[in-house]
């Protein structure tokens, strides 16, 4: 019998069963981190004082919408408009840039599909950095969403390829270059691997996450075959003359520290036709 998607489920019980899904599974991964039980119970403590604070103040904190925010499908229009309005507010606080964040969806009867030329690829990385301006990627540590593999020309032995090639002299005499980035796979098992269904493969072929409900488990990085998943073990780290104000709330928007990224397709690029 094929898995039952959330969309089957009854609209009435969607929220709760979602939010209560996420919740045991930040409780189970967080018994499994090597942390003691006193710690958990700290961290426990901390978030429901967050929480209590912004109660007690009448105000409407960062935390305490960050907190009950919903998950994506079940945003509203106007939990939209207050959700994005909240991240261009944090942006500008945190950058000292006016952002624009946006939610362009799928459009009808479009999929994406993608295509390199290996033939022509001499592994000069350029659309790594290029990937790493538009995206917002972390400078530092240092994330990038595409990987060039040399290889020895004649072979596909990903084993025997390497990354951290010297990028000065390509091509290199008899070798070849690999760009490699997440597929968007059709049937993909980083999806499947989610407890809390953080990400999700939309109607035009494009797999993203919501960083806001993602609990930084990484099993999805276990999941996906090509290893094209990052996670932020630090704050990501962008120069704020190098931040892209033009974001996607699914794509590209500077990402907390703690939860899995990767290709996005440029959602909020190519969804403008761009
Ligand atoms: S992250 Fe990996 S498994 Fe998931 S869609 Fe991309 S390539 Fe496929
Ligand atoms: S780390 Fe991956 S599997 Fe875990 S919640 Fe985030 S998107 Fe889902």
């Amino acid at each position: 019998m094929p898995g039952k998607s959330i969309s089957d489920e009854s609209t009435q019980k969607r929220p709760q069963a979602r939010a209560l899904r996420r919740v045991e599974a930040e409780v189970e991964t967080a018994l499994k981190t090597p942390i003691d039980r006193r710690g958990f119970l700290k961290r426990l403590g901390a978030a429901g004082a967050t929480a209590t604070a912004a109660v007690a103040t009448g105000g409407c904190t960062t935390s305490w919408d960050t907190f009950f925010q919903k998950h994506y499908k079940e945003m509203t229009d106007e939990d939209k408009e207050r959700v994005f309005a909240r991240i261009e507010k944090e942006a500008e606080k945190r950058f000292g840039r006016r952002v624009t964040v946006s939610d362009p969806g799928p459009l009808d009867g479009v999929s994406f599909a993608f295509c390199i030329s290996l033939s022509l690829c001499n592994g000069n990385r350029k659309c790594v950095h290029a990937c790493v301006e538009e995206n917002n990627q972390s400078r530092n540590p240092a994330i990038q969403y595409i990987k060039v593999v040399e290889l020895d020309r004649g072979t596909l032995n990903l084993e025997k390829g390497t990354a951290y090639y010297e990028g000065d002299s390509v091509p290199a005499a008899d070798k070849v270059y690999l760009p490699m980035q997440c597929n968007q796979c059709d049937n993909p098992p980083c999806v499947k691997a989610c407890p809390v269904e953080a990400t999700w493969k939309e109607k035009d072929g494009i797999v993203v996450i919501d960083y806001d409900w993602c609990i930084g488990c990484r099993y999805c990085m276990a999941a996906c075959p090509y290893e094209a998943r990052r996670f932020n073990y630090r704050e990501p780290q962008v120069p704020r003359a190098d931040i892209n104000p033009n974001q996607g709330y699914l794509s590209n928007r500077v990402r907390p520290k703690g939860v899995v990224e990767k290709c996005h397709f440029c959602l909020h690029r190519t969804r403008n036709g761009h």
